[in-house]
């Protein structure tokens, strides 16, 4: 395929199925890569959704992409399943590919969203799949009755914490500091579930075991004590890394998130970026969403004058 696109948006989570609701429901043409795989994003690897606005009984993460993304088809949206490898916004038109496609583009929408930060460490690399994880929802079931374990102390991992005490007989939180950094409410569910409990102020420094996790050793950081807990799952839930590094023409903060000025816009006319993989603040799915909406508006308006 080697087409003029008005409008391309890279990436199929809320802030990319937002920009393609509004702009096609714009009569631009639009085209969407989604990826070839987690389609939807992130909230593909969540459970239920408590906080987005019309669904008082809360919504699956799987659900409420799969409607976004119905919504955009309604509108002539194209959508593809693949995964863009170049972006060039050296001359215009700009041009956008995938293994198997090359699109000109009037006009970009950059939703690319972040991915999972791991901890680093040689032993986790081995057993990544063999009983570390990073997505509860995708594995829990796995861990019927076992003793496991959450690293972090984000929402993230509170969610993640909670979501496991419908299988694990025991889960223990793994955090470097000495209080959580997750909201209020996800906190005390987290204190009031007699199957959670917490190791403070603690580093995994190894994850034991050869063909599987057998345990991790974690070291307080405070007292220097290192401690061999047993267990046999991981899951690691620290954090996230934008997905931007295909944007060589585009600014990056030091964490590289793509760099922003008034919420959406880049240093280059037409192309625009929303959703996680430039909010490393809000990072909720209502922001990305609210963020897509101004991108495909404002490429509206760009497109206006550039026609
Ligand atoms: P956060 O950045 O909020 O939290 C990451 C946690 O991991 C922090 O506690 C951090 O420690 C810890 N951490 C980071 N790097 C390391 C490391 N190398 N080793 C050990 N620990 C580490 O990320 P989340 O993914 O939890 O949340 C992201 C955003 O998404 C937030 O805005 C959150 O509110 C939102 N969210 C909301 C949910 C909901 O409302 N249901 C569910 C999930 C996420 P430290 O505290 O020391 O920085």
């Amino acid at each position: 395929m080697d087409k003029e696109f008005d409008v391309v948006i890279i990436g199929g989570g809320p802030a990319g199925l937002t920009a393609a609701i509004y702009a096609s429901r714009a009569n631009l043409r639009t085209i969407l890569f989604e990826g070839s795989k987690d389609i939807g994003g992130q909230l593909v690897l969540t459970t239920e959704v408590e906080n987005y606005p019309g669904f008082p009984e809360g919504i699956l993460g799987p659900e409420l992409m799969k409607k976004m993304r119905e919504q955009a088809k309604k509108f002539g949206s194209q959508i593809l399943s693949e995964d863009v490898t170049r972006a060039d916004f050296s001359r215009k038109p700009y041009s956008v590919e995938t293994g198997k496609s090359k699109i000109k583009a009037k006009s970009v929408i950059i939703a690319t969203g972040a991915r999972t930060r791991w901890l680093g460490l040689e032993s986790e690399k081995k057993l990544i799949g063999r009983g570390i994880s990073s997505c509860a929802t995708c594995d829990g079931a796995f861990y019927k009755n076992k003793d496991i374990f959450v690293i972090g102390g984000g929402d993230s991992a509170m969610e993640e914490a909670l979501f496991l005490t419908r299988f694990a007989k025991s889960i223990t939180v793994v955090h470097r500091r000495d209080k959580l950094k997750a909201s209020k409410i996800m906190q005390d569910r987290a204190f009031k579930n007699n199957k959670i409990k917490f190791a403070w102020d603690s580093e995994v420094s190894e994850i034991l075991g050869k063909e599987r996790v057998s345990g991790i050793k974690i070291k307080n950081i405070k007292t220097k004590k290192v401690t061999e807990l047993k267990g046999e799952g991981v899951f690691i839930a620290i954090g996230h890394i934008p997905n931007s590094e295909i944007f060589k023409d585009l600014e990056k903060d030091k964490n590289g998130y793509l760099v922003v000025k008034n919420s959406i816009f880049t240093s280059k006319p037409g192309v625009f970026v929303s959703g996680d993989v430039q909010d490393h603040i809000y990072k909720q799915a209502i922001t990305a969403a609210g963020l897509g909406c101004m991108a495909a508006i404002e490429a509206e308006k760009y497109l206006e004058i550039n026609k």
